[in-house]
C-alpha cells in the first residue's frame, strides 16, 4: 500500500549511532580488572567499537558466527556487545560461573569461532582451551603490558590480545543493514530440565525489549541518569542495560569483579548513581555494609531487584531508611528477560504505605509487550481474582519461540483459539489489578543468589555413588542465598554411608558452590503413580527442616 512509514530494520548497531550522535560525551565508567578506573564516552566506545568489528572480520568472523565472551561488565565487553552484533554475528556471552565441564558443553554447542576473556578467567580458559571444539582464536581483554607471559598461558594456543587487535584497525567502518530477525546474541540457561538450552535473541527483540525497559513504570531511564548494573552481562545482557543506557543517553557505571558491598557503595558515590539492578543476594551486602558503617545513598533513587523474590523488608528498608524505591520485576533468560514490573497505579498513591509496600512486594504488572495469562492443571484459564493460583504463560515480541538449534523440541502450548504460550514454570496468581504474585515454581531447579543449580545433575551424581539408593535434591530457604541444595537420599539396604562421605563425593564433578548443603536421610521418597519422584510432596514432608548453621 501506498502512503506508508519508511521501513527501516530495528538493529542493535542503531542504538550505538544513536549515543555517538546524540550523547557523544556521556560517560562509560567501569573499574578494570587491573584494578584501576577507566573512563571513556560514547563517541570512543562507539568508534573502539568500529575498529573492532574490522577486527572480528580479519579473524575470519562471519555473519551468524558465534563469539563467546568470559568477562565482567565493563567497558571492553560492551564493545564487543555491539561489535559483534553490529557487524551480524552473534555474541555469546558465557556464564564463568558454571563448572569447566558445563562451560566446554556450551561452547561446543554453541558453535562458539573466538572467545574473549577477561584476565580473571585466564585459569578457567586454560582448563577448557585444549578441549573446546570449535574455538579458532582465543583473545585475552587486556593491553600488551598485561598480557600473560608466552610461557604462562599454558594450553591456549595463539593468544591475542584485544588492545593489539584494536590498534591494528582504523575506525572507517559503516555498520551493516540487515534483516531485524537476524539473530544477535546467545545466553544459555541451565534453569529447566536436561542440558543448558540456548536462548537467541535477535536485533529486533532485542530493541523492542530496550524501548519497553526504559520506560518509566519499568527501569524509568532517561539522559539525566547515571546506571550501574550490578547484574553481569553474561545474565541476560545485564537485563537489557547494555542496550538501554544508549538508546536513553544515561550514563553507565560498570562494576567489574567489585561486587562486595565495599566497593559497590564507592562507585556508587563517586560516580552519582541514580538507578541500580540486581539480584536480592547482592543487595543484601551492600545493604549490610551501608548500615555497619552507617552510611547513606546520596544519590540513588531507583533500584530494580528480580531474578528471585525480594523480601519486604528490603523493600521497605530501602524506601524508608535510604529514599531508595525499589522496582521489584520479575522474568526469565527466555523473556529477554523483562515480563513484570511492580509500579504503581494511580490509585495507589492515596493509600497508606502498608498498602503500597504489598504492591511493591509483587512481582508486578505485565510491561507493554508482555500478554500473560494463568491457567490451572486443566489448562484451562483461571481468572484473576488473587485467590486461585496457576502456571504462568507468556507470549510477545521479546519471548522464546523455540530453543536454539531446536533443543528440547517444541516448548510452547496452545490455547484453545490456537494461540502459542510459553510455559515460564512459575506458579502464580493475579489480583485484579494484573499485579503477579508467585507462589511457587512448576520446575525442578534451584536458584542460589540468582544463579541456577541443576537439581538432576545433582541427583545423578549422588545416584553414581556406591551406597545411594535413591537421591532427590529440592531446594531449601537460605537467609542470604534465598535458596540452597538439599540432598534427600535413601541408603542401599545394609550399607553405611556418611553425609560428609556422600558431600566429598561432589568434590571436582561441580562447581564448589553447587554443592548441596547437608544431606538428609530417609526411609523412603515419595514417588507418584509413573514412578517420578514427587518432590512437592517431599518438600512439604521436610517443611520443617533447617539447614545447618555454619
Ligand atoms: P533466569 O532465566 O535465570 O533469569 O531465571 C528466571 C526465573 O527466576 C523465573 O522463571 C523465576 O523462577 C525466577 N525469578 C525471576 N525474578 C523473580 C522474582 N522477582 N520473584 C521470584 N522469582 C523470580
Amino acid at each position: 500500500m501506498n502512503g506508508l512509514m519508511m521501513q527501516q530494520p530495528l538493529l542493535i548497531s542503531s542504538l550505538i549511532v544513536h549515543a555517538e550522535r546524540h550523547h557523544p560525551d556521556r560517560e562509560i565508567v567501569s573499574r578494570r580488572v587491573e584494578g584501576d578506573i577507566h573512563r571513556t564516552n560514547y563517541v570512543e566506545l562507539a568508534a573502539r567499537a568500529r575498529r573492532l568489528a574490522k577486527a572480528l572480520a580479519a579473524l575470519g568472523v562471519a555473519p551468524a558466527d558465534r563469539v563467546a565472551t568470559l568477562a565482567w561488565n565493563g567497558y571492553r565487553h560492551m564493545e564487543l556487545y555491539y561489535a559483534v552484533s553490529g557487524s551480524g554475528a552473534i555474541l555469546h556471552t558465557l556464564n564463568p560461573r558454571l563448572h569447566p565441564d558445563q562451560l566446554s558443553y556450551i561452547a561446543d554447542h554453541a558453535e562458539d569461532q573466538v572467545l574473549f576473556f577477561d584476565m580473571t578467567f585466564l585459569p578457567l580458559v586454560q582448563a577448557v582451551a585444549a578441549r573446546l571444539k570449535t574455538v579458532k582464536h582465543f583473545v585475552a581483554m587486556t593491553d600488551r603490558a598485561h598480557m600473560p607471559a608466552a610461557d604462562a598461558t599454558g594450553a591456549i594456543p595463539n593468544l591475542l590480545c584485544y588492545e593489539d587487535l584494536i590498534e591494528a584497525q582504523d575506525d572507517h567502518f559503516v555498520w551493516p543493514s540487515f534483516d531485524e530477525n537476524t539473530a544477535s546474541s546467545l545466553c544459555y540457561t541451565s534453569g529447566t530440565t536436561g542440558n543448558p538450552k540456548g536462548v537467541l535473541y535477535s536485533h529486533r527483540s532485542t530493541v523492542l525489549h530496550t524501548m519497553a525497559a526504559a520506560l518509566p513504570d519499568c527501569l524509568g531511564a532517561s539522559a539525566t541518569d547515571t546506571i550501574l548494573p550490578v547484574v553481569p552481562m553474561f545474565h541476560v545482557n545485564a537485563w537489557g542495560i547494555v542496550y538501554l543506557a544508549p538508546m536513553t543517553g544515561a550514563k553507565l557505571v560498570l562494576p567489574g569483579p567489585g561486587l562486595d558491598g565495599k566497593s559497590l557503595y564507592a562507585l556508587f558515590e563517586s560516580e552519582g548513581v541514580t538507578i541500580s539492578a540486581g539480584v536480592p543476594t547482592v543487595w543484601q551486602g551492600l545493604l549490610g555494609y551501608v548500615e555497619e558503617n552507617g552510611l547513606k545513598f546520596s544519590t540513588m533513587r531507583r533500584s530494580a531487584i528480580g531474578g528471585s523474590a525480594c523480601p519486604p523488608s528490603m523493600i521497605s528498608k530501602f524506601l524508608n531508611d535510604y529514599g531508595v524505591r525499589v522496582i521489584h520485576a520479575w522474568g526469565m533468560t527466555e523473556m529477554s528477560p523483562i515480563g513484570t514490573a511492580a509500579a504503581f497505579k494511580s490509585k495507589h498513591l492515596t493509600q497508606t504505605p502498608a498498602q503500597r509496600l504489598s504492591i511493591m512486594s509483587t512481582q508486578g504488572r505485565a510491561v507493554y509487550g508482555v500478554d500473560m495469562r494463568i491457567v490451572g492443571a486443566d489448562g484451562q484459564e483461571l481468572p484473576w481474582d488473587g485467590k486461585e493460583a496457576g502456571d504462568v504463560h507468556v507470549r510477545g515480541p521479546w519471548i522464546l519461540g523455540s530453543y536454539f538449534k531446536n533443543e528440547g523440541g517444541d516448548p510452547l502450548v496452545k490455547d484453545a483459539a490456537g494461540q502459542a504460550w510459553f510455559p515460564t514454570g512459575d506458579v502464580a496468581k493475579f489480583d485484579a489489578d494484573g499485579y503477579m504474585m508467585i507462589t511457587d515454581r512448576s520446575k525442578d531447579v534451584i536458584k542460589s543468589g540468582g544463579e541456577w543449580i541443576g537439581s538432576i545433575d545433582l541427583e545423578n551424581i549422588a545416584m553414581a555413588h556406591p551406597a545411594v539408593a535413591m537421591a532427590a535434591c529440592i531446594a531449601v530457604a537460605h537467609p542470604k542465598w534465598d535458596e540452597r541444595p538439599l540432598l534427600v537420599v535413601v541408603k542401599k539396604p545394609g550399607v553405611d554411608l556418611r553425609r560428609d562421605e556422600l558431600l566429598a563425593f561432589y568434590e571436582g564433578k561441580i562447581a564448589k558452590w553447587w554443592t548441596p548443603d547437608d544431606v538428609v536421610f530417609v526411609d523412603a521418597i515419595p514417588l507418584g503413580a509413573t514412578g517420578k519422584m514427587q518432590k512437592i510432596k517431599l518438600r512439604e514432608q521436610l517443611k520443617d527442616y533447617k539447614l545447618p548453621t555454619a
